[in-house]
């Protein structure tokens, strides 16, 4: 329903219609003339096992139900950010330490915002072929 709404708002923006301030548009799911503009709507949910939460987003709130519809600029403030989110990271080029043995080195940024020390240990999970998680040991 949300994502019903967000492409309806857009089509509204397209038309030049500024939203705030309008007040009793039709609700797509409780069909009462009760959608109010707000400046107070709040975007949340998990992604790959993180909250995220975006707060002061514009758009419609259902007085009745508490369907939610975000504008054109808070639609877009979102999808930027799961974009981010999703493909987010640091590129990294696996090196030769050895015969047979292969490394990465942590980014300077990295090693900012972890807990990382030289000699640690750490336990690495493979997921897929592509994907591992490393845990850090103290
Ligand atoms: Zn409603």
């Amino acid at each position: 329903m949300m994502k019903k709404t967000a492409i309806q708002l857009a089509k509204q923006k397209k038309k030049r219609k500024p939203l705030k301030g309008i007040k009793g548009v039709t609700c797509t799911t409780c069909g009462g003339n009760t959608m109010d503009y707000t400046e107070d709507l709040v975007f949340d949910c998990y992604v790959l096992g993180e909250r995220i939460i975006i707060p002061h987003l514009t758009g419609l709130c259902c007085r009745v139900c508490g369907e939610m519809g975000y504008d054109a600029p808070s639609s877009d403030i979102i999808d930027q950010y799961m974009h981010e989110k999703v493909t987010g990271g640091y590129e990294v080029t696996v090196s030769t330490l050895s015969a047979g043995k292969l490394g990465i080195y942590f980014p300077k940024d990295v090693l900012r915002t972890m807990d990382i020390k030289a000699k640690i240990k750490a336990i690495i999970k493979p997921i897929t072929k592509k994907k591992m998680i490393i845990e850090l040991g103290t």
